[in-house]
């Protein structure tokens, strides 16, 4: 076994939510390391293409907010925890705009969309590859600093050592030791390995394997609602090429409805995930769904009502792919059927990202209670921002004290 670097702070994971917590320690002037599984930028934050939600809206507030997310997560989020992401929303909109993200704006401000279970408008978007922005800006920042890159570093283990913790990690050139005074988990979720289990679709990375957890738990953290695992309501079903794709919930945003093979609307279209995930399964298990031409469940999505001029700035990414596979989606409907796309629960975290073990955090998909057992689209790019930003920062300070 080698023995690594010893650091102040390290970061495991590099998605939104281990570079947030990474560029937030270094500038809060710890040593910092950032082990990932593969590359610096394999990861599912950067095939986010949604967007970002924050209460920018005239008619709109914190707290408004927050009341759509307990609404959303049926009142089973931690309320401290949401109250610090939807208060904090704003402000880590503008940390982002300083560290280079240009969201889209429209009429002097904002573009702003209303998203599944949301009251108002407060989706903020990069076009549609709104990860792939906010990544990119926190890789640069963190590559420009003095941090070390750690990549092709698979965590294998955590355990306690001097008031601090050993990380030990796979590295292609062996087994590799590295301690640290605290550490920052943010290895994301499970679900590309549960949906293999399952043998069914999933829109994540390879890399979303869910290890980590089990790592934080061997350790003696706790975790809540891991067994709640999120459909998207919109798995790209047909063509072949477009299957597992999460058709942004974008297009309902901006017009799309849902409809069954008679062409009638069944469901609110903007409804909670689960209700609208759950809606179309029950159509297709009354007879009401469409099959694909390889046999596939499917109901349609009616694209065509998207106005072209909203499809251009706020859809580029997918009318392409779409395109690609021979389907205009502003001529003609898309198949469409529930993937397996989010993990709601996982460890449990105080409003500092800290776990019940002490000088290990947690953020963003690894982390449970800000969702609750149901998450809404936009909160998970927040999440990451939010309370990756307050692990790097209390990682630090701990580190410092
Ligand atoms: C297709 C798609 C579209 C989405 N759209 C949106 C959206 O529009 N808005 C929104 O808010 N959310 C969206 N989400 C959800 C959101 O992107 C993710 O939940 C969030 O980005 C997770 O970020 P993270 O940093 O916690 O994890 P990830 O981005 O998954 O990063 C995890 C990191 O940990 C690394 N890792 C894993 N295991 C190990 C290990 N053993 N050792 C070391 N490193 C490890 C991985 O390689 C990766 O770098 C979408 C998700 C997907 C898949």
């Amino acid at each position: 076994m080698r023995s690594g670097a010893t650091f102040d702070v390290l970061v495991v994971g590099s998605g939104a939510a281990g570079l947030a917590a990474a560029v937030s320690a270094e500038r809060g002037g710890a040593l910092v390391g950032l082990a990932t599984k593969t590359t610096l930028q394999a990861c599912n934050s950067a095939k986010a293409q949604g967007g970002i939600q924050a209460a920018f809206g005239e008619d709109d507030s914190p707290e408004i907010h927050a009341q759509d997310v307990m609404r959303s997560s049926h009142d089973t989020a931690n309320p401290r925890l949401v109250g610090v992401l939807t208060s904090e929303a704003p402000s880590a909109i503008h940390w982002l705009e300083e560290l280079g993200v240009e969201f889209t704006r429209s009429n002097g401000g904002y573009r702003l969309a209303r998203c599944g279970g949301a009251t108002r408008h407060r989706l903020l978007q990069v076009g549609d590859r709104t990860g792939h922005a906010i990544t990119k800006a926190l890789r640069e920042s963190y590559e420009a600093g003095g941090g070390v890159e750690l990549p092709h570093h698979a965590l294998r283990a955590l355990a306690p050592e001097d008031g601090g913790w050993t990380a030990s990690f796979e590295t292609k050139e062996g087994p590799v030791d590295i301690e640290t005074t605290t550490v920052v988990l943010a290895a994301g979720g499970r679900c590309f390995a549960e949906a293999e289990t399952l043998g069914e679709l999933s829109t994540n990375h390879p890399n979303a394997t869910g290890e980590v957890t089990r790592i934080a738990l061997h350790a003696g953290a706790e975790a809540r609602d891991l067994d709640a695992l999120q459909y998207h309501p919109n798995g790209g079903a047909w063509p072949t090429t477009m299957q597992g794709y999460s058709i942004p919930e974008t297009t309902r945003a901006y017009g799309a409805v849902l409809r069954n093979a008679d062409g009638e609307e069944f469901t609110d279209s903007l409804g909670a995930r689960d209700a609208v995930s759950a809606a179309i399964v029950a159509e297709v298990e009354k007879g009401k769904g469409v099959l694909t031409p390889d046999g596939r469940p499917a109901v349609w999505l009616d694209t065509t009502r998207i106005a072209p001029e909203d499809a251009e700035i706020s859809l580029p990414y997918m009318l392409r792919r779409y395109r690609a596979g021979g389907i205009d989606p502003l001529a003609e409907p898309i198949l469409t059927y529930p993937v397996l796309h989010y993990q709601n629960g996982g460890l449990v975290i105080d409003p500092n990202a800290e776990t019940t073990l002490e000088g290990v955090y947690a953020c963003g998909e690894i982390a449970g209670g800000t969702h609750g057992r149901n998450r809404m689209m936009g909160n998970s790019l927040l999440e990451c921002c939010v309370f990756g930003r307050r692990a790097g920062r209390a990682a630090a300070e701990r580190a410092r004290a």
